[in-house]
């Protein structure tokens, strides 16, 4: 049952979206729009794009868009029914009691509440006698009990159904403890604790929320299976979005947060009084996560391990950042130990000084990229200063690229003018590959990595015009009797189109005209942000009749050309009936 309109319109009038978006994001008007950072996706030029006029946005850059509510929904990571909530709330308006289905938020706030009473039942555990074992690894590897309460660690008994037995005792049901994946079931259909004989991380994010657990095996317990179980993504945690120790770091990282590998990292920096200090999940680091840094912070350290894999990890995360506008330093912590052995060895003022060592990103690349090259031999120069080259031309600032070209030059003794012209060759060649990329990404908006429209490469041509169709329908309400005779849903070549352009006939069939924010609740985020970006072109808004009708044409022309190609391969009697179905629907004036 959705939140009635009238209800709907109400929180969106009184939550202006100029307002709303200005309070997270910095906006500069320009002409009737307002244009600004993406929060979503990192840009060093703006092309996120606020239009007041309708209530909606839009981003050039990364392809997201929606209305008042899809924006706190992203920037809130809420789901849609929380954040007509949240907006509700701040403008005091009260939302009818069962007028909206809220089995979600309900879901979810059923998980948060298993997932405190399951921290809790860990954490006392740790505490009693029965989990001394656990108690005493802990310490032993340097942690205080007020850094072990801190940070709210437990563990878990040796038993499979323990944790099952209590949650039970309070009263949760099997299939929510099954939703917070805290219990598995098992094969033959029986319920089990997922987490046992384990010292249990809890996860918890920036709201103060327990959202998942680490659990880590026993040293020595050959009969513990995995180093590590965590929690699967469940309604509330994906790890790719979350950090290990930003609820604390949030606070303390206004000039630079520290990432790490592990959470035992985290804990024992942060014990040292290093509480800025995150590490990713498990995970390799992701967009998510340095879109939530760049959030809280100026600048990142990157303090990864000195391996091979520790290197590729830097690379990576320093290409994710690269467009984050924060400054990215590296620090490689020596002797190949990692930051908890290394601190617990030296001690905090050796830490401290390692920290203020950290080279720039481009230092660390030119010292990494020297390793395996003899730079005594001329081939050996030749491939260490083409591959400098292309490490500084990466470089935005032009500064920072000049300074390197002089001292790279200088230390092997080549030309600067020429070093600088193959800089500048590389930079050349990097736009314009990127400026294809982003013309591409127009053209075929991709979100989460996926193609909206993948039909839209094999039919290009009609995949455009049915785009126009939607476009001016949703500016020209009034022309859809008109549009809806000619054109039916199932006319539209591409599917992904043909979906979209039913969900708009919909509510105008019915004599409604609807604004934007009535398909949000109807469709996924991708296909809403593709929506408002078809909402806002600039296809209809001249000449709209003959925009609409020369695009109708177009798709029922391709429509015969595809059924056309598709007889040439038809036997003859298919091919009769065909023919005849053109012939009869020309007759009709529908072609
Ligand atoms: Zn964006």
């Amino acid at each position: 049952m959705p939140i009635p309109e009238e209800v709907i319109n109400e929180i969106k009038y009184r939550n202006d979206i100029e307002t709303t978006i200005s309070s997270y994001v910095s906006l500069k008007r320009r002409g009737k729009t307002l244009v600004g950072l993406c929060p979503f996706h990192g840009e060093k030029t703006p092309s996120f794009t606020v239009y007041p006029e309708n209530g909606s946005f839009y981003c050039f850059g990364c392809g997201v868009g929606g209305d008042v509510f899809t924006f706190t929904k992203l920037i809130e990571n809420l789901d849609y029914i929380e954040a007509v909530k949240l907006l509700a709330d701040r403008s005091g308006i009260t939302i009818p009691e069962n007028g909206y289905d809220d089995s979600m938020s309900k879901l979810k706030n059923n998980i948060y509440e298993i997932n405190r009473e399951t921290a809790k039942f860990f954490h006392d555990y740790l505490m009693s006698p029965d989990g001394k074992w656990a108690l005493d690894y802990l310490t032993q590897r340097g942690l205080s009990v007020k850094t072990i309460k801190h940070f709210g660690l437990g563990a878990a008994p040796d038993s499979w159904t323990a944790l099952l037995d209590h949650l039970k005792s309070k009263g949760y049901s099997i299939s929510d403890m099954l939703a917070a994946n805290v219990i598995g079931k098992s094969q033959r259909g029986t319920y089990y604790d997922r987490f046992r004989k384990r010292v249990m991380f809890p996860v918890i994010n920036v709201r103060g929320k327990v959202i998942a657990f680490s659990g880590r095996a026993m040293p020595g317990d050959d009969k513990a299976g995995a180093k590590y179980v965590n929690t699967a993504d469940t309604p509330v945690y994906k790890k790719s979005e979350n950090l290990f120790g930003m609820n604390f770091a949030k606070s303390f990282c206004d000039e630079q947060i520290i990432l790490v590998e592990g959470n035992m990292d985290v804990i024992s920096l942060h014990q040292a009084g290093f509480r800025n200090t995150v590490a990713a999940l498990g995970t390799s680091f992701t967009n998510e996560q340095a879109n939530l840094i760049s959030r809280y912070t100026k600048e990142i350290i990157l303090m990864l391990d000195a391996d091979a894999a520790g290197q590729k990890a830097v690379k990576r995360a320093s290409e994710i950042l690269k467009n984050t506008g924060l400054e990215v330093r590296v620090v490689v912590v020596p002797e190949g130990k990692d930051p908890d052995e290394y601190i617990k060895k030296n001690g905090k003022e050796r830490f401290e000084a390692l920290l203020s060592g950290a080279v720039s990103e481009i230092e660390y690349k030119l010292l990494t990229a020297v390793k395996d090259i003899d730079t005594n031999s001329d081939d050996g120069k030749v491939q260490y200063l083409s591959r400098a080259a292309e490490i500084i031309a990466e470089n935005g600032d032009i500064i920072t690229r000049d300074l390197y070209i002089g001292r790279i030059s200088e230390k092997y003794g080549i030309s600067r003018t020429a070093f600088s012209a193959k800089v500048d060759e590389i930079r050349k060649k990097n736009y314009r590959a990127s400026r294809k990329k982003e013309i591409s990404n127009i053209i075929h908006p991709k979100l989460s990595g996926k193609e909206l429209n993948p039909e839209k490469r094999k039919y290009p041509t009609a995949a455009i015009a049915e785009e126009t169709v939607i476009s001016v329908l949703l500016l020209h309400p009034d022309f859809f009797d008109s549009v809806y005779e000619k054109l039916k849903p199932e006319d539209m070549i591409t599917a992904f189109n043909s979906r979209i352009y039913s969900i708009v006939c919909e509510p105008l069939s019915e004599g409604k005209t609807p604004d934007i924010s009535y398909f949000g609740e109807r469709l996924s985020t991708e296909e809403f942000s593709f929506l408002t970006s078809l909402y806002n072109s600039e296809k209809g808004r001249k000449n709209s009749l003959t925009v609409l009708n020369d695009s109708i044409k177009v798709i029922l022309d391709e429509k015969i050309r595809i059924k056309m190609l598709d007889a040439e391969n038809l036997s003859d009697d298919n091919w009769a009936e065909c023919m005849q179905n053109l012939i009869e629907n020309k007759k009709k004036g529908k072609v």
